[in-house]
């Protein structure tokens, strides 16, 4: 097609019509729409060319491909059809396939892509009815994340990694250091990176199917679940998060697509001396990172550092009183001494 084009135009000075286009196609051997949806690529690729010459910028032709280059082929309507093992495409025939996912709803397009790594991909489109999921009711909660314990929940319960996940993440920390102690190119080093390899793996997976589990529980139980925006950045660190990440975007990422099909509410709030206010009074009660424990000076509050950060963020997603923005704002101070005498009055 191409080939065909630069002759009309080395003798014509003008395209040829897509017309005479789709039948040069016809005999490709292509399956009809896979063809015509190659003519539409070229038709598309000279219009670019003739809008960048009315703009007087310097564009590219189109290029002659190698079979290397060649990325895809489009079934934009039929010409396959699937099954559990195999997917049956004009004109190659059956072919075998890992099937990744099942498919839901009702399969518009195909595409046939090759990576870089030279395995074939079969990629298909379906269109599905989304129903509207009613809003489930029930009891809010607040989540800290953090690095001693994986979460705290505002009702004092701690979310811990379990045991065996942990040993696995201290094999791969050692894995790694014996890696950094070969030496290059030897052969022990790719042994040793092999290994480093797998654990990583292993690793992966088991934190996936832990955090998947752990998201599940949490939206079982609740109807609104609240978090720190961590993304707010800065703030994170102040925290001594968003240092490092242990997972805790990939569980919330989880837990967020997971609660828009159950219809629960996952709310991320201002992460703001979440673990400074005191989530009793409000005052600002400034901590180091070391200190486990929130003590509060004027309303006497004592507990769990965690705890009580869970309750500000739990109190900040559902409007609840204290802990707001009570650190070195003096103002609200006022404003709540004013609530309380005028409590005592009426
Ligand atoms: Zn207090």
């Amino acid at each position: 097609m191409l080939e065909f084009t630069i002759d009309v135009y080395d003798n014509h000075q003008k395209f040829p019509t897509t017309r005479s286009l789709r039948e040069m196609v016809k005999n490709s051997g292509l399956y009809s729409q896979t063809g015509q949806e190659l003519v539409d690529r070229l038709v598309d690729a000279l219009h670019r060319k003739i809008k960048m010459k009315k703009r007087g910028e310097k564009g590219g032709f189109p290029r002659f491909k190698s079979f290397d280059r060649i990325k895809s082929l489009a079934y934009p309507q039929s010409g396959f059809s699937l099954s559990d093992k195999k997917i049956k495409v004009t004109p190659f025939g059956e072919i075998k396939i890992k099937k990744h996912r099942e498919i839901h709803g009702t399969i518009k397009t195909l595409t046939l892509k090759r990576e870089s790594t030279g395995k074939w991909f079969a990629i298909l489109t379906a269109e599905a009815e989304v129903r509207p999921v009613p809003m489930k009711e029930g009891e809010a909660v607040g989540v800290d994340l953090g690095l001693m314990t994986f979460a705290t929940l505002s009702n004092g319960e701690g979310l811990k990694k379990p045991k065996h996940m942990r040993i696995y993440e201290e094999k791969l920390a050692s894995a790694q250091r014996d890696l950094s102690k070969k030496k290059l190119h030897g052969k022990n080093r790719r042994k040793v990176k092999i290994n480093v390899g797998r654990i990583c793996q292993k690793v992966a997976s088991t934190r996936r199917n832990w955090l998947h589990k752990t998201a599940n529980d949490l939206l079982s139980r609740y109807s609104l679940i609240a978090f720190e925006d961590l993304d707010v950045q800065g703030i994170a660190e102040e925290h001594g998060k968003g240092v490092s990440d242990a997972g805790w975007s990939i569980f919330t990422d989880i837990l967020s697509y997971k609660a828009e099909s159950a219809g629960i509410k996952v709310v991320f709030v201002n992460p703001k001396n979440t673990s400074k206010d005191c989530s009793r009074c409000g005052t600002c009660v400034p901590k180091e990172l070391w200190e486990r424990q929130h003590n509060c000076p004027s309303c006497g509050l004592s507990m769990d550092r965690d705890l009580n950060a869970a309750i500000n963020i739990l109190n900040r997603a559902t409007g609840g009183t204290p802990g707001s923005n009570a650190c070195g704002d003096v103002s609200l101070e006022t404003s709540m001494k004013q609530e309380a005498h005028g409590f005592s009055h009426g």
